[in-house]
């Protein structure tokens, strides 16, 4: 039985990271049964309509970055207005949700998904520049510095964090010091470097109509 977050991916046809260390593992159900639920096996899916193409990039996106539809479409409304002022809304769209705190502390290694981010800064686990935050929708800026609160860092999930994070790899916008389990945000986020895997124009495509 999969677990519901497994399921999205499978509906959507794209792994999206949900579970942690289970998404890099055999036991992901991507891996185990790469088609939609409810069927018996992999068929050949039938095309989509424009719509339900564009609908499908929305919620690939959407549950990337483990958003309601409210805020979602939020910050999408936010970059196609930015989009009449001729600026690039898809790179606009992506530098915004990736400074959003969950999604740092996701970038940081400090978490194994969004998902757990989110909780994790919601019991006030992080620090920004010595501050204590618990506010997932947080948005971090260039020269932030996010920390574990000394007082969490002593507790299970971060106890053996610094050996983890000493073999992670950050994205290039991140630098990360592990003894001191502290990351700092060095610029902005970069779409095409984070080989994005969904369609940023379909989104807009959806939100337009
Ligand atoms: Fe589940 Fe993660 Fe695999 Fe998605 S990527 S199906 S959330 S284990």
């Amino acid at each position: 039985m999969d677990n519901p977050k497994c399921k999205i991916c499978r509906r959507l046809g794209l792994k999206l990271f949900l579970k942690g260390d289970r998404c890099f593992s055999p036991k992901c159900a991507m891996i185990k049964r790469p088609y939609p639920p409810g069927q018996k096996a992999k068929r050949k899916s039938k095309a989509l309509s424009e719509y339900g193409k564009e609908l499908a990039e929305k919620q690939k996106m959407k549950n990337w970055y483990n958003l309601r539809e409210r805020q979602f479409a939020k910050y999408v409304r936010e970059a196609l207005d930015k989009r009449s002022k001729n600026e690039d809304a898809g790179a606009l769209l992506f530098k915004k949700l990736e400074s959003r705190l969950d999604s740092v502390v996701f970038r940081m290694g400090f978490a194994s998904s969004r998902v757990q981010a989110s909780q994790e800064v919601g019991h006030g686990h992080f620090l920004v520049n010595g501050k204590k935050i618990d506010v997932p929708s947080y948005h971090a800026k260039k020269g932030d510095k996010i920390s574990i609160s000394p007082f969490s860092a002593k507790k299970a999930p971060f106890q053996n964090l610094t050996a983890v994070l000493k073999k992670y790899n950050p994205p290039s916008w991140i630098k990360i010091d592990p003894e001191k389990l502290e990351g700092e945000l060095i610029k902005d986020a970069n779409m095409e470097e984070a080989s994005f895997p969904i369609e940023v124009s379909s989104i807009f495509e959806f939100y337009s109509k």
